[in-house]
């Protein structure tokens, strides 16, 4: 083979420009992705090695070698993986293949300013070697049999020279001349230090000299009493370069129906930054301590896909390829086992944690929810909501039936778009006299989750505003300031003023501290959910017809009452006021489309009452 002197591609004599350029501090990480890459070739030699034996040095140790010499100021990272051919090197090592790298280019092309810090955090992989580089050299034995020994040399600067070279073992030796500012690197105790921040968990060893470095601990699959939070959590964070601690861990074994070993996540986010080392939904399949799925989604339901980690079964062959995992009978075990541990955990979550999950992961959960029917008996236990008399905190179901007194039958929510407003609402009028809690359902999917789900512990699930409701009505309706002829008049022009956008006005015989309130007509065409999903998803919503039910009692009510038994023929005022009651009645219910429309009306109204 000739020695061919090859340009760098223009991205990546971008890159080089920037990294060796770069003012960035934390010039460790090239030690990271180095050993990341050691690491992967090893891990693709092992999966070769399960179904093919005619590989070169198939004795061969996997695992990573460092040796660093002060006095000449190098550093040389080995790796027995599946190395590279000559073609393989130029290949890989001339074009851009790392996601992380085009990602951070991508970035600076739309001129975007790219913080010195972020180097780290994009993983630039390879190239990132020469922040600390003044020249590396490649040296490579593919695994392949009749493969040649190859290497690939460069300073980081236009071009890079692929040629012939001299190795007997198999894998990949990097030679590294470090830069007179990264001599440090060529100082044992500091990259002992390195590898123990970022690179503790890799699952080959990482020898320094006779020393192993890191402590390769495949932390699944110890006891989970023998592993404290901190360690956990610094596995997780290594795995993921998540800055946050995740919000809880999942960490179990089971030896019967399925061998299992498992250390899951629930990040504390649910959007990953763009940093993050994980980037597609799924968790590390191992069998035995070998990775054979990178994102394995056939373990959890859709709606669990934020859950992040490792499984581990010695149950799974050896040679299960990855495309038939998902037809594999014990993946299903498996499946239903993890699926249970992770639920169980969702369950145990102090109030405080759940109320973040919640916030992160309660969307995804109704969703789930909304498109898995199957999904409802393993969800509905999760579901929390703040009800009239949870002081703004999350209650679950179960909670609220123990709360239920003797004689409540069913449970009861109110829909709308906020706590705020539903905690005011009209409806809550006589479930308040009774002592009666309501569930506020105020999520715009909770309004459509109610379309399929009916009843919990077979205690039915009751919207408030029904018109016909089986709350007992207070023993004594409210007398009325205002005389029957003077309600009457009320009630007829409401009738009058309100027209189309009422199917009937009429007397409530269980408001209290409301003047009026709507409920949806008894033979309505659609259940008032419906109506919600409607306006949430913008198709043509029309306001649906109510009804309206008006409280004799009320101030407001009786005044405009006398007004009108004063004069019938003096009706501007009453008229806004009836509007008004009835579109405030629409806020309220998180139905009315629009309503800043309100403000001519009630400046109009205010004008009158200061005149
Ligand atoms: P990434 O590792 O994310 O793909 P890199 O730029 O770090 O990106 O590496 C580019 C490619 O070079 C890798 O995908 C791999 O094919 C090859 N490579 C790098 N280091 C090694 C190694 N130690 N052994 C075998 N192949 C390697």
């Amino acid at each position: 083979m000739t020695e061919t002197t090859q340009p760098f591609k223009a991205e990546i004599k971008q890159l080089l420009n920037i990294l060796i350029h770069s003012l960035y501090q934390d010039k460790e990480i090239f030690l990271r992705e180095l050993i990341s890459n050691a690491s992967d070739a090893l891990t693709r030699m092992r999966f070769e090695m399960l179904t093919n034996s005619d590989v070169y040095q198939p004795e061969a140790e996997l695992a990573i070698h460092l040796e660093a010499d002060k006095e000449a100021n190098t550093l040389v990272i080995k790796d027995s993986g599946i190395g590279m051919t000559a073609e393989e090197l130029a290949a890989s090592l001339g074009t851009i293949a790392q996601s992380g790298a085009r990602e951070f280019l991508a970035k600076l092309e739309e001129g975007q300013a790219v913080p010195n810090d972020i180097i780290g955090n994009f993983g630039v992989g390879f190239y990132s070697v020469f922040m600390v580089a003044d020249e590396v050299k490649v040296i490579s034995r593919s695994y392949k049999p009749d493969a040649e020994a190859a290497q690939w040399v460069s300073d980081g600067g236009e071009t890079y020279v692929v040629s012939e070279a001299v190795k007997e073992d198999r894998g990949t030796e990097i030679h590294i001349t470090l830069k007179k500012d990264a001599t440090e690197f060529a100082e044992e105790h500091k990259l002992r230090e390195v590898i123990r921040k970022h690179s503790n968990y890799v699952s080959f060893p990482i020898m320094l000299g006779e020393d192993q470095a890191n402590s390769q601990e495949s932390l699944w699959r110890k006891m989970p009493s023998d592993v404290t939070e901190e360690e956990r959590n610094s596995f997780y964070q290594q795995m993921t370069m998540d800055f946050e601690a995740p919000l809880a861990d999942v960490h179990f074994s089971a030896d019967s129906p399925v061998n299992l070993r498992a250390l899951l996540f629930i990040p504390s986010k649910r959007e990953k930054t763009m940093f993050a080392l994980r980037k597609e939904p799924g968790v590390k399949l191992y069998t035995n301590n070998v990775l054979i799925k990178e994102y394995s989604t056939d373990l959890l339901p859709d709606w669990l896909n934020f859950v992040d980690g490792v499984v581990d079964s010695e149950n799974l062959p050896l040679n299960v390829s990855r495309e038939t995992v998902q037809n594999n009978r014990l993946m299903r075990q498996l499946a239903k086992v993890v699926k249970k541990r992770v639920l169980r955990t969702i369950t145990r979550l102090d109030d405080e944690t759940f109320a973040k999950f919640w916030k992160e992961y309660g969307r995804v959960l109704k969703e789930g929810m909304a498109v898995d029917p199957t999904a409802k008996d393993d969800i509905v236990p999760l579901l929390k909501f703040v009800s009239s008399k949870s002081e703004g905190k999350l209650t679950s179901l179960k909670d609220y039936v123990g709360r239920m007194p003797e004689d409540q039958e069913k449970i009861y929510y109110v829909l709308g778009s906020d706590v705020s407003s539903v905690a005011f609402s009209p409806h809550l009028d006589p479930f308040k006299a009774k002592g009666y809690e309501v569930l506020y359902f105020v999520d715009p999917i909770d309004a459509f989750l109610v379309t399929s789900w009916t009843e919990f512990n077979e205690k039915q699930l009751q919207n408030v505003d029904e018109a016909e409701l089986d709350v007992d009505e207070p023993e004594e309706p409210e007398a009325s300031d205002a005389s029957e002829k003077a309600i009457n008049l009320f009630i007829g022009r409401a009738v009058k003023t309100l027209g189309e956008k009422v199917t009937e006005v009429r007397l409530s015989k269980v408001l209290r501290d409301s003047p009026i309130r709507l409920v949806a007509p008894e033979n309505g065409a659609s259940p008032s959910g419906f109506d919600r999903i409607q306006l949430l998803m913008n198709q043509d919503y029309e306001v649906p017809q109510r009804v309206m039910e008006v409280n004799k009692s009320h101030p407001i009510v009786v005044n405009v009452a006398q007004m009108l038994e004063g004069d019938e023929t003096k009706t501007e005022k009453a008229d806004l006021i009836i509007e008004q009651l009835y579109e405030s009645a629409l806020v309220q219910e998180g139905l009315h489309p629009n309503p800043a429309s309100m403000i001519p009306r009630i400046q109009k109204l205010l004008e009158l009452a200061t005149a």
